[in-house]
């Protein structure tokens, strides 16, 4: 193997920053995750982090992070992370349907399949080529909790069958906070969270957000900012929770929310 396709595992990086580490077989399948995604790259422009650290820092180790409150570690909590459990008290332990929408490349879907064999994960996206190939990674991987949903947010919030069907929502680099909070917060059921994947988060962002938010039937429950591990880059996770009913009217139409944020 190259070491341009050797990934790292990192397992005093990940005890140190969130507590908890791969075992030996989810590694294994960061591994052959990465060596897909790299055969694949070409065709279907998955990503741009192909340089093996780069993808454990801003592919797995982030994907990972956005749940980070809810691993199962050992206290004391790393330093790094925050003790959210009586803002998010939620028994991660349960099989919870989670959707991953505008998964892309699969994240932060995969890497929590992966780690999270017991939660079920439909993994959301308008392009029918990327999720057949994400169906193809996840049978040669051996993943039996992942689906695909080919089809827009928009859509899927209004279907009957998913409208408030999700425990937990994971939404990373798909539009601006509030759009993503109005695909999001419409499939989730009452009392689900929703994880907003965030690079730099201003105070105009959290005030527009939460605004929105309101508008849809949820609360803002918890900044997270993260520091990255290797890069030292500073990102955000935003943790919604839907406490009322979502109105009819959300999410509007296909384009909508990104011409006319809430
Ligand atoms: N979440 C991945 C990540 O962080 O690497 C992919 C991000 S990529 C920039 C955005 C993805 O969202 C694209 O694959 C796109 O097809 C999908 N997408 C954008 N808007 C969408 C929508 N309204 N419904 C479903 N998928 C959408």
């Amino acid at each position: 193997m190259s070491s341009r396709t050797q990934l790292p595992s990192l397992s005093e990086v990940w005890l140190q920053t969130l507590g908890w580490q791969p075992t030996p077989e989810q590694q294994h399948q960061f591994v052959e995750l990465f060596q897909h995604i790299l055969a694949a790259n070409q065709q279907l422009n998955l990503t741009r982090i192909t340089e093996p650290q780069d993808f454990w820092e801003k592919h797995l180790w982030d994907s990972v992070a956005g749940i980070g409150p809810w691993l199962p570690h050992e206290p004391p909590l790393p330093s790094g992370l925050q003790d959210l459990s009586s803002d998010l008290p939620f028994d991660s332990s349960q099989p919870l349907r989670v959707i991953d929408i505008g998964t892309g490349g699969g994240f932060p879907g995969l890497p929590i399949a992966i780690i999270k064999p017991t939660w079920q994960i439909t993994l959301l996206d308008s392009t029918q080529k990327k999720l057949t190939f994400l169906a193809h990674v996840t049978a040669e991987l051996g993943l039996e909790n992942v689906v695909m949903c080919c089809d827009r947010a928009e859509n899927l919030g209004q279907y009957s069958t998913y409208r408030e069907l999700f425990d937990l929502a994971l939404i990373r680099a798909v539009g601006p906070a509030s759009v993503c909070a109005e695909y999001a917060l419409p499939l989730l059921a009452l009392k689900g969270y929703a994880v907003l994947y965030r690079g730099q988060w201003k105070t105009e962002e959290q005030k527009a957000l939460t605004g929105a938010v309101s508008q849809l039937g949820g609360e803002v429950v918890a900044v997270m900012p993260v520091n990255m591990p290797r890069s030292q880059g500073v990102r955000h996770c935003i943790y919604l929770r839907k406490i009322l009913p979502t109105a009819p009217q959300f999410p509007r139409r296909v384009g909508v929310p990104t011409r006319k944020p809430l």
